[in-house]
């Protein structure tokens, strides 16, 4: 059934019931009215009969006399009297003339009188007159059996012309009854109605969110609870609301601040979980990507099949792959199945570290050591060449074996500032590690006492050092490393400059800290080295270093010290003019 208007359903219902209330009450009135009329009119009958009972007896056997004496009678109270003999021979009629009446001994109220009835009466149609009237009957006389009966009868028309005007007046005042009902249950109709309407509103707004709202007060007590009962359920859905966000929030939280990628889909392959991690290793949103087809966020035909095998699997799963968009990452991705507490599975749950930077490590770890054997190796192979040679004949001349034995002991000396380099190398990273020793130092003295222990010193090459540093340079730093890598830069501006050229070392204020910067007149070094220079064992030209003692190590034992103090380092070069090799030191 359609719903309706509470309005529409209790407004007809009151009036239906206020009808037939008005109309019960109508016919019970206009029946009680009648009854009580012709009971009245009944008894005045019977009160007329009482008086007329000793004349009628004074005048029984003289009939003409008697029917004078009833016109006469009937005339003044308007009624008619008949008088019937035992018989029920009309012995006289006040309105009729008793020689042309019929037998009267069946009429019912002459039977009830004769059967000694009292009241006798009934309310019939008159055959005589041709209308209804009222008729009560009563003995006379005392002959025992043969007692005539006196009768009198009214109509009851004007009983009935009485009762339609009573009718009227009680239909004009149901009528206003019923109009003043109808306001009335208009007014209650709403009255119900108006609170249910409020609750309503409010409900459609808790609906629509906004459980601040609060129901409006009744006086209606069912209402009253009702809408006390809402107010505890939208207190309790915010509540609950309240904690669903706030776990919601964490888990974000947690998953955005992730450092590996998590990523959910569920059984119909759609994504549904997404952090900011996997979004950028996958180049797409968080945003864009939950509730897409797997396939429309994950591009790498790899990485989708094992998602996939993660879906329809039971075991966890674990495999190393390379993403190629949007930069080259090499991910180990985990695979699990993914369920609710009640263990049914909604999905998979895909984590993927990336190990770049892990597996860029473990190449230059290898690179390293591969480099780290070259080296040591050319040096060994000389020694042993020569060391073969000597020992392979005694019929060397005198200076055949100093001169071999010098080039041992030069590759002897080479070995061992690989070995130094190295181990300074790997102190430094060791420091590195740690915490740096750090002490006051003036950066000008450092580069005072860098400049004697540098190789122009040994070598007896012709060159000048300058030191233009501003006086003092205070900075916190660990002097004795700053000092080498001074030292190696010094060594290189020599090594590559030739004889009667200037070398000058400059300081300045830089972002608070102090930038040095070693200038040379030499060679130069071609643009497309420079990127390199700083790399281990990355040299120009590699016969050239190694003539000059070079291991390839000194700028990277430099940048090494340089980082470890949080600073930067750099070289700015043009082939036959000179370099200029810099070093930032911060605050
Ligand atoms: P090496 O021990 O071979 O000097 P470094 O790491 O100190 O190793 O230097 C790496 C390379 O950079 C050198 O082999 C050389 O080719 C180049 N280089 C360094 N300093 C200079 C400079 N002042 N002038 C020209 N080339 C330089």
């Amino acid at each position: 059934m359609r719903p309706a208007r509470l309005i529409t359903r209790l407004f007809p219902a009151f009036m239906l019931v206020t009808l037939l209330a008005l109309g019960a009450a109508l016919l019970y009135a206009e029946h009680a009215v009648r009854v009580f009329h012709e009971n009245q009119t009944a008894l005045e009958l019977e009160a007329e009969l009482q008086l007329l009972h000793e004349a009628a007896q004074a005048r029984l056997g003289d009939e003409a006399t008697l029917q004078s004496f009833l016109v006469e009678s009937g005339r003044r109270a308007d009624t008619r009297y008949t008088l019937i003999a035992p018989d029920g021979r009309v012995l006289a009629d006040s309105q009729e003339d008793p020689a042309r009446m019929e037998n009267h001994a069946m009429r019912p109220e002459v039977r009830a009188a004769r059967a000694g009835q009292i009241p006798a009466r009934a309310t019939r149609f008159s055959a005589t007159r041709l209308e209804t009237l009222l008729y009560t009957a009563t003995l006379i006389g005392t002959n025992g059996d043969a007692r005539p009966v006196l009768r009198a009868a009214r109509p009851i028309k004007g009983l009935n012309t009485a009762l339609r005007a009573l009718e009227w007046h009680m239909f004009a005042v149901a009528v206003l009854i019923f109009a003043l009902a109808a306001l009335a249950s208009y007014w209650l109709a709403r009255r119900i109605a108006r609170p249910l309407q409020a609750l309503r509103a409010t409900a459609e707004q808790y609906a629509a969110g906004d459980l601040t709202q609060r129901p409006p007060l009744s006086d209606i007590e069912e209402v009253a609870a009702l809408a006390e009962a809402m107010k505890t359920m939208a207190r309790q859905i915010d509540e609950r609301i309240q904690l669903l966000s706030r776990a919601r929030a964490e888990s974000e939280a947690v998953l955005a601040s992730m450092v590996e990628g998590v990523l959910a889909v569920n059984n119909a392959e759609a994504v549904i979980r997404l952090n900011r991690a996997t979004a950028a290793l996958l180049g797409v949103t968080p945003e864009q990507s939950v509730g897409r087809d797997l396939r429309e966020v994950v591009r790498h035909p790899m990485l989708q099949d094992f998602i996939l095998a993660a879906l329809a699997g039971d075991q966890p799963s674990e495999k190393d792959m390379l993403l190629y968009a949007p930069d080259e990452r090499h991910v180990t991705a985990h695979g699990t199945a993914l369920r609710d507490a009640a263990g049914t599975r909604l999905g998979a749950l895909v984590v993927l570290n990336d190990v770049t930077r892990i597996r860029r490590l473990e190449n230059i770890q290898r690179e390293f050591v591969a480099n780290v054997s070259h080296e040591l190796k050319t040096p060994i192979t000389a020694i042993q060449g020569f060391v073969e040679t000597l020992l392979g004949s005694d019929a060397h001349r005198p200076e055949d074996v100093r001169r071999f034995l010098e080039i041992v002991s030069r590759h002897t000396e080479r070995l061992n500032s690989i070995i130094e380099d190295l181990l300074s190398l790997s102190r430094i990273e060791q420091e590195e590690s740690g915490t740096l020793e750090r002490a006051d130092a003036d950066l000008h003295a450092l580069v005072d006492a860098a400049i004697p222990l540098c190789r122009a010193h040994f070598s007896g090459k012709d060159i000048a050092i300058e030191n233009r540093c501003p006086e003092p340079m205070p900075a916190r730093v660990n002097a004795r490393l700053i000092e080498q890598a001074l030292v190696n830069l010094l060594d290189n501006a020599v090594k590559f400059s030739p004889a009667g050229r200037l070398i000058v070392i400059e300081g300045a204020r830089n972002g608070g800290g102090w930038k040095i910067s070693v200038r040379d007149q030499g060679c130069g070094i071609a643009a497309e080295h420079l990127p390199r220079l700083f790399e281990r064992f990355y040299r120009v030209d590699k016969a050239r270093s190694r003539q000059s003692g070079g291991t390839g190590l000194g700028l990277a034992i430099v940048k090494h010290i340089v980082v470890a103090h949080g600073g930067s380092v750099g070289a700015e070069s043009r082939l036959g003019q000179g370099s200029t090799f810099w070093l930032q030191l911060p605050a």
